[in-house]
């Protein structure tokens, strides 16, 4: 069985759990705590091979180099981490003379990526802070840029591992082991914080959340995901703050909307997100239609829940998930309300009220999270099968049965038919589950007992063929 941090740690080491009752040892940036082989549980071999390995060749170039963030925590918590990260001494381009592998990213905040086949090992130069660094560096947009809100908008000035580690975020992330000499360096306390179960900012909360809005989010996210508790003062500017949430970039908020909804977590960190005010920044016309009270919001909200719970199930399951899924659910209610509003106001036909709709809410939602065109496809594919689903004369059933997204419609549907719970829509989830299900000639006579829907024939009869086995999926 693997040794927890609990066990790990000899009591001598170990600091009450009340902050204000006398500690044994107390960690400093200048004087980090460090807890040799024996004291902790991490061993190389919870690490991936491939970390291990850029940890040994950047020491064998002569530089330093340091396991760090996540994998360290997550090993200490008896976690698999989700992935490795390595904190060093050389410098990007040091990094990428090392390794023929090496692809540079960032502009923002300059990364190296080691790259072995689908596994990416993210190898960062340590940070420095920003008023030591020398004028020239600070005046050089490349290194150093901060805007008038306070957000560090370049953070690219290098430091020493002490000002690494107070350039960290969390305390729990401060953590750096060594493969060097296996031991655990704690710059702040953040090996009793794992024990406690504490996420706590490093700094002045307020100050680091000015420099970067996203820390609000990967304080609720780390609650979420390693069942913790954000610490008091790190959770108080948290509501007031919220508004720092719009100077992210969308395309930034597109991969932090992955982390939150597509992690296994999406419902825990929709409360919380919710409970902060912070759901607004990503959906704003969910939030909007979420406080009010009508009885159209009730459904959107249960409808939100079950995508979101669904989604969450299917992560654990170890199933396929598309984002499009979710975002296609949570924009459904609010373009039924366009329809409508598109409805009363133009004479328009069903599909162009559609599309009408649709141009208004896409662009709309694109200012908050910039989603890519290969999910927005998929979404409008989801949305356009509920009209499809529901016209299952002559061909149709199996045209829409062929199309590309019809187990995502389907889905779609079904969650649809749970929420609204209409005979017409149980009838048709029904309908399609069992037609999944039964022969090609089976198939024929449900299209055969199928009543026209509504509006069906709005093309003339003549143009419309008896469908024959053939024309059924290949
Ligand atoms: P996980 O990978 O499991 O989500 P992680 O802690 O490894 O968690 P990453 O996003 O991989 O998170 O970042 C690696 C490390 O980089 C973090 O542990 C933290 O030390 C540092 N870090 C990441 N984002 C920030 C940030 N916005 N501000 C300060 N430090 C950060
Ligand atoms: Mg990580």
């Amino acid at each position: 069985m693997r040794k927890t941090i609990a066990k790990a740690i000899p009591k001598k080491d170990t600091i009450k759990n009340t902050r204000n009752k006398t500690t044994v040892a107390t960690a400093s940036f200048d004087k980090p705590l460090i807890f040799s082989r024996d004291q902790h549980p991490v061993s190389r071999k919870l690490m991936s091979p491939n970390a291990l390995k850029v940890l040994y060749r950047l020491n064998k170039g002569g530089f330093d180099a340091y396991l760090v963030g996540g994998g360290v925590r997550d090993i200490l918590l008896g976690l698999k981490p989700k992935d490795f990260d390595i904190a060093t001494n050389a410098t990007p381009d040091e990094i990428k003379a090392l390794f023929r592998n090496c692809r540079l990213i960032g502009r923002r905040f300059r990364l190296a990526h080691i790259v072995f086949g689908r596994e990416i090992i993210e190898v960062a130069t340590f940070r420095g802070h920003h008023e030591n660094a020398s004028k020239e560096e600070r005046n050089c947009t490349k290194t150093s840029k901060q805007s008038d809100a306070g957000m560090l908008l370049r953070d690219n000035i290098y430091g020493s591992i002490n000002e690494d580690a107070e350039r960290r975020d969390f305390t729990i992330n401060a953590l750096y082991y060594s493969a060097k000499d296996f031991k655990v360096y704690d710059f702040a306390n953040g090996v009793q914080d794992v024990k406690d179960k504490v996420i706590r900012l490093i700094g002045d909360p307020e100050t680091r959340y000015r420099e970067d809005p996203v820390r609000m989010l990967r304080a609720i996210r780390f609650a979420t995901k390693l069942d913790m508790q954000i610490s008091d003062s790190t959770k108080a500017p948290i509501k007031e703050l919220s508004s720092l949430m719009a100077n992210i970039p969308a395309a930034r908020l597109f991969e932090e909307f992955l982390k939150m909804f597509i992690s296994g977590k999406a419902v825990a960190n929709f409360e919380q997100l919710r409970s902060y005010n912070l759901f607004g920044y990503f959906f704003p016309a969910v939030d909007q239609a979420l406080n009010q009270d009508t009885q159209e919001q009730d459904f959107l909200l249960d409808f939100i829940m079950l995508a979101m719970e669904n989604t969450d199930k299917r992560i654990i399951n170890e199933q396929r998930v598309t984002p499009a899924f979710l975002f296609a659910a949570m924009l459904w209610y609010p373009l039924q309300k366009h329809i409508q509003q598109i409805k009363v106001t133009t004479q328009l036909t069903p599909q162009d009220v559609f599309f009408a709709a649709l141009n208004e809410i896409m662009p709309e939602q694109q200012r908050s999270i910039a989603i890519p065109k290969r999910f927005q496809a998929v979404i409008k594919d989801i949305w356009i099968l509920q009209e499809k689903l529901g016209r299952r004369d002559g061909k149709r059933a199996f045209k829409t049965f062929e199309h590309a997204k019809f187990r995502a419609g389907y889905d779609f549907l079904l969650l649809r038919a749970q929420i609204e719970a209409t005979p017409e829509l149980i009838e048709l989830a029904q309908w399609w589950t069992d037609f999944q299900e039964v022969s090609d000639e089976a198939r024929l006579q449900m299209i055969k007992g199928v009543r026209s829907p509504q509006g069906s024939k709005r093309r003339s009869p003549k143009k419309r063929r008896k469908p024959s086995a053939k024309t059924t999926e290949s």
